[in-house]
């Protein structure tokens, strides 16, 4: 399969042999050509799967052949979770868009309002934007969405699990109904579905492998230890395992902030990526990061979600996520395109019911390896099979924190898709995974 059989024009192709891609990942080979021909998608997909590309390319190809935006506003809206991922959605339009007119802008929150009211005053064609930071923009009258013909949702579920509900509402509400909707999450939960089906009309729905579990390659355990000792124990396994850069998930921003003082102390080049810092310098230790120039990388979730790291060999959940999906998004960013790569997990005894819901969802228990010297004083009790008492459900537990749905054990997260999306005979799960 080639770019040019999915019907890409020359211009979208001259890009697309620059960034040097071969052929379509299997998100971008089912996507391109039923967004050209007009149709919604209901798309479960990823960051790693090229799903940007797959609704960017045919997006672009159909505005170029469309009259420009008038002033204030806007023919295709992508709403996507965080400003990061924003300036990455961007950035990938402006790539495979190099070769057309058209006009595309990034508006997210963190950074003044004004320049996005002058820029957004003259029309673009394609809006990257986070839902808050439109809504206000919208209040504001700094632009119509009547004009709107295509709107993306990008990273649905992550726009709900940060509590978007209501501005995405709002939004929807804004829109023409005459539309095209392309709609593309990691999960699909009750309220995801919900939401396809009040904004999708006959969708074609696309199910591609999540990188993770088609990347067996990488490596999963964990080490038991005492809280108090999470840092020392970071630091030595960063030096006797030789790690080269680490992307490092803290619980909380202060945690972030007190893992990296300890490591500039003892002289390793780290920096920090989370919602109290400033969006320029969030985007520096990203770009400083991505060229060696830093070493460990240490994030909250949130802040961390749909970063394109390429080939990162290692993840080091220093506290483990407390929705169990996150762990998937989390090493998610190793062992890409082959690559092989190692997630650790720093588990202390107060984790252990997070512990045995990852486990739940990802359908293996992780290996325990002991440290020594950090052995903890307060045992992490057993899980998975060995472990009859943590397993146990209690009558109270939350259905999805303790691993289990309507009473059943889940031992992927794509069971319940299946359930709404068939998988294609042509796109057996695990193969077929972008990069
Ligand atoms: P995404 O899933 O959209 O975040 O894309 C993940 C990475 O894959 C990005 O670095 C893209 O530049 C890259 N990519 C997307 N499509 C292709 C392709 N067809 N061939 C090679 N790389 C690609």
């Amino acid at each position: 399969m080639t770019f040019a059989a999915l019907g890409l024009i020359d211009p979208l192709l001259e890009a697309l042999e620059l960034s040097g891609y071969a052929q379509p990942t299997p998100v971008q080979a089912q996507a391109v050509p039923a967004v050209l021909a007009g149709r919604d998608l209901l798309a479960a997909a990823q960051t790693g799967t090229g799903k940007t590309a797959a609704f960017a390319l045919p997006l672009l190809q159909r505005l170029s052949g469309e009259p420009p935006a008038e002033p204030g506003r806007v023919r295709v809206l992508v709403l996507v979770p965080t400003r990061e991922l924003a300036e990455q959605v961007l950035q990938s339009f402006q790539v495979y868009g190099q070769f057309l007119i058209l006009r595309s802008y990034a508006a997210y929150g963190g950074v003044p309002l004004n320049p996005q009211i002058t820029a957004l005053g003259r029309g673009v064609e394609i809006l990257v934007a986070t839902p808050g930071r439109l809504l206000d923009l919208h209040r504001q009258g700094a632009l119509s969405l009547a004009a709107v013909t295509t709107l993306v949702l990008d990273e649905a579920d992550r726009m709900l699990d940060l509590g978007f509900a209501r501005e995405l509402e709002e939004v929807f509400a804004a829109l023409p109904r005459q539309r095209q909707t392309l709609l593309f999450s990691a999960t699909f939960s009750d309220e995801i579905r919900a939401m396809a089906g009040q904004l999708l009309r006959d969708p074609l729905k696309i199910e591609v492998a999540p990188r993770n579990s088609a990347a067996r390659t990488v490596k999963q355990w964990l080490v038991p230890v005492d809280k108090k000792k999470k840092p020392a124990l970071f630091c030595h396994l960063l030096k006797q395992k030789r790690w080269g850069q680490v992307l490092v998930f803290v619980k909380t921003r202060k945690g972030v902030e007190q893992l990296v003082t300890t490591l500039l102390e003892r002289g390793v080049k780290a920096d920090s990526i989370h919602g109290d810092k400033p969006q320029a310098s969030r985007l520096r230790a990203l770009e400083a990061f991505k060229a060696g120039a830093v070493q460990v990388l240490v994030a909250t979730d949130v802040a961390a979600r749909g970063l394109d790291i390429d080939d990162l060999p290692q993840v080091v959940n220093f506290d483990l996520p407390q929705v169990p999906e996150d762990y998937v998004h989390r090493i998610g960013r190793t062992g890409r395109a082959g690559a092989s790569g190692e997630a650790v997990s720093l588990v202390c005894a107060d984790e252990v019911t997070l512990l045995a819901a990852i486990e739940a969802l990802i359908g293996r228990t992780l290996e325990r390896q002991e440290m020594h010297g950090f052995e903890p004083e307060h045992r992490v009790p057993l899980t998975g099979s060995a472990a009859k008492p943590v397993q146990k459900p209690s009558p109270g537990r939350r259905a999805g924190a303790g691993g289990r749905r309507g009473g059943k054990p889940v031992s992927s997260k794509w069971e319940g898709f299946d359930a709404v999306i068939p998988r294609r005979s042509g796109t057996p799960r695990g193969k077929g995974r972008g990069r």
